[in-house]
């Protein structure tokens, strides 16, 4: 049976049959495209002419556009086929983080469409949204084709509130209860979506694998902190009080390091890229906070360019995170099972020199040896995957929910 839940778009609010066949129909484009009309009303299950007036309402709709396969030859009607039509509208997509704040356009399918740009992030939070306004709205009138823009999907690192917009919490940004898409939909004119970096991640993951069949996964995205999002059966995993997935803010040890979040111990203390750059400093971690990263000249990057060039204390100190690193991804093994994890952030570059020491740590404290073996796939910085989730936060609902099982 075909299904589609409710909660998780706008869009679905309005839940109708008609609705959800809609979705259905756009999703099965999506990912079988380019598909013929007869073929689709197979995969739907249903009869053609059905199919075909729903067709004509997504090409009247311009979500759809029907294009030849340029074969055929034959005599009669040559046959059409459907596809997304992602030329006609794009997305801006940002990605919030406590240093730094990109901007990337994207088609509708999450294809970048020009350069990223990136600013430095005001922490306050009017001057924010003012920049990002002045920002968007170039973007906006510097795209000189008929293209519009469908919209602003916006990742923070923090918890966030997706149906009222605001951050709820974001510790490295010392924002609390702060109204982010109200307020950037007024100095943009565009509708804005928020939500936490580790769960659009996963999102986008879902997304990109035409839904149905991503079921159980996690998202780990490690930079400035550590966000982490959790797909189960399909479904992003929220909670009640939209804190869901915060492995990040779970303690490795009560008496650990001092985290952006006020407690200590927790797993973002010791493997976010400010605790790698301490350990590497030898700042006691006890102490004080990690510098701050927009003071910090010297980056993740330059330490894992110094471990490349046999810098035994800056190998030392990726060893470190990635046992740490490791010991985490077990606590989430141990408590979500998932059959994937994905890690994202600039440590990813580093993969081959910490893998082992990750692995080994996995090993030590998953409770079973399968679980032990859970997939690890890291997702490169070039791939931008933070943007690439915020650009499905704004083109999966537009298009139908990921999940149609
Ligand atoms: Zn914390």
């Amino acid at each position: 049976m075909r299904k589609i839940d409710p909660k998780r778009f706008q869009i679905a609010k309005r839940r109708t049959s008609r609705e959800i066949n809609r979705q259905i129909a756009l999703t099965l484009i999506r990912t079988h495209q380019p598909v013929s009309r007869a073929d689709l009303a197979r995969l739907m299950g249903t009869r053609r002419g059905a199919a075909s007036v729903l067709v004509n309402e997504l090409l009247e709709e311009a979500l759809i556009f029907e294009g030849a396969t340029g074969e055929g030859g034959g005599r009669g009607r040559k046959p059409t086929f459907l596809y997304i039509d992602s030329r006609e509208r794009y997305v801006i997509a940002v990605d919030i983080r406590a240093t730094r704040t990109y901007l990337m356009a994207t088609d509708l399918l999450g294809k970048p469409l020009v350069g990223i740009t990136n600013f430095p992030t005001n922490r306050d939070v009017d001057v924010l949204i003012s920049e990002l306004g002045k920002r968007i709205k170039a973007m906006v009138a510097e795209n000189r084709s008929n293209a519009t823009c469908q919209g602003v999907g916006v990742v923070v690192p923090g918890m966030t509130d997706h149906g009222s917009g605001r951050v709820l919490h974001a510790p490295t940004l010392g924002w609390r209860d702060v109204d982010l898409k109200d307020a950037l939909s007024a100095a943009t004119a565009l509708p804005v979506q928020i939500e936490n970096s580790g769960r659009a991640c996963a999102l986008a993951q879902v997304w990109a694998r035409g839904g149905g069949h991503s079921g159980d996964l996690a998202f780990v995205s490690v930079s400035d902190g550590v966000g982490v999002g959790v797909v189960v059966n399909g479904e992003i995993v929220r909670g009640r009080n939209n804190i869901a997935g915060e492995f990040g803010h779970v303690p490795l040890s009560i008496d650990g390091p001092r985290c952006s979040c006020g407690a200590t111990g927790c797993w973002e203390a010791y493997v976010s890229n400010l605790a790698t750059l301490s350990r590497y400093f030898g700042r006691n971690p006890n102490e004080s906070k990690p510098i701050s990263a927009e003071n910090a000249t010297f980056t993740i990057e330059d330490l894992i360019a110094r471990a490349r060039n046999g810098d035994a204390k800056a190998l030392a100190a990726l060893h470190s995170t990635g046992r740490y690193l490791g010991l985490g991804l077990a606590s989430i093994i141990n408590a979500v099972d998932p059959g994937r994890i994905y890690i994202g952030g600039e440590i990813t570059a580093a993969w081959d020199l910490i893998e082992s020491a990750v692995k080994a740590a996995m090993v030590e404290r998953a409770l079973t040896a399968l679980a032990a073996r859970t997939e690890i796939r890291t997702v490169s910085v070039d791939e931008h995957p933070r943007l690439r989730g915020a650009a499905a936060l704004v083109a999966a609902p537009a298009f139908a929910a990921p999940m149609v099982a």
